[in-house]
């Protein structure tokens, strides 16, 4: 480990580095269960079953991003020099829509149109996905919110990497929890692996509800994936159908417009 990335862990939080302890029961059980939520944070193991114990700072770090409301949310996040991704980026994307949405789609990361914009998924493959929720009824902004992982563009289009995305992960987290979403979609490898907490191919995960906190969730492809691969779009098509049919299910389970996830502001649409 180079000297540079010692001084981002302690920055973060996540120094000394993770240490193997005994597994508390709830971990077992969750590990033997992969479709329980597991946060990445918390809960997420290596390959050698080590598992990532967060120092008291990072507790504190995200027990006082916990209480945030949304302004204080977004003001935390335009702020953020938590990670490394801070230093290249011209504005942060916190994310957009409406804060009482049903639809949460989770992508991966601004790209260069986003870093400009400051606005989740305005490029190419924001037409994409703005083309997906219209084939399904939905739109940017009307009951649909639209997150990343991380909120500052990795350079070069890159994937974030596994400490980018922890430092960002309660960003996410009390995104989630404000907005109260009864359907997450994560778009692509890296949402859904940052949600669910494990590498697994899309193929694997696509066709089923798995849940992020009690939330359920489903996986397809990245808009971006899509546009290089065509075949792959009719398959994107399919979970959309299916993400249509479980959010009628779910209506229908809470009471159709469930009154108690709504508080009368819907449509209420922002991205800062
Ligand atoms: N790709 C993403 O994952 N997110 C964006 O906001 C844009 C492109």
């Amino acid at each position: 480990m180079t000297r540079r990335r010692d001084e981002m862990l302690k920055e973060m939080g996540l120094w000394p580095r993770w240490r193997q302890r005994e597994l508390p029961p709830s971990i077992e059980t969750a590990a033997s269960e992969p479709e329980q939520p597991l946060t990445a944070a918390s809960d997420m193991r290596t390959a050698s079953s080590a598992v990532r114990v967060p120092p008291a700072e990072t507790d504190d770090r995200r027990t006082h991003i916990m209480r945030m409301d949304w302004p204080a949310l977004k003001a935390c996040v335009a702020e953020c020099t938590v990670c490394p991704l801070h230093e290249k980026r011209n504005k942060t994307v916190f994310g957009v829509g409406d804060e009482n949405a049903d639809w949460l789609f989770v992508g991966e990361g601004p790209g260069a149109d986003e870093d400009a914009h400051g606005e989740p998924f305005v490029g190419q493959a924001g037409k994409l996905l703005d083309n997906m929720l219209a084939a399904i009824g939905l739109k940017r902004g009307r009951n649909v919110y639209i997150a990343n992982v991380v909120k500052c563009r990795p350079p070069g289009n890159r994937n974030p990497a596994p400490e980018e995305a922890l430092a960002c992960e309660p960003h996410l987290q009390r995104q989630i929890e404000l907005i109260r979403p009864r359907l997450i979609v994560a778009l692509g490898r890296v949402a859904a692996m940052n949600l669910l907490a494990r590498d697994a191919s899309i193929a694997s995960l696509r066709g089923r509800l798995h849940q992020y906190r009690g939330i359920p969730l489903l996986v397809t492809y990245h808009p971006a994936y899509l546009l290089r691969s065509l075949p792959d779009k009719a398959k994107a098509w399919a979970d959309l159908c299916f993400a249509v049919d479980a959010m009628k299910d779910l209506k229908g389970k809470s009471g159709n417009e469930g009154p108690e996830k709504k508080n009368g502001n819907e449509g209420n649409s922002t991205n800062s």
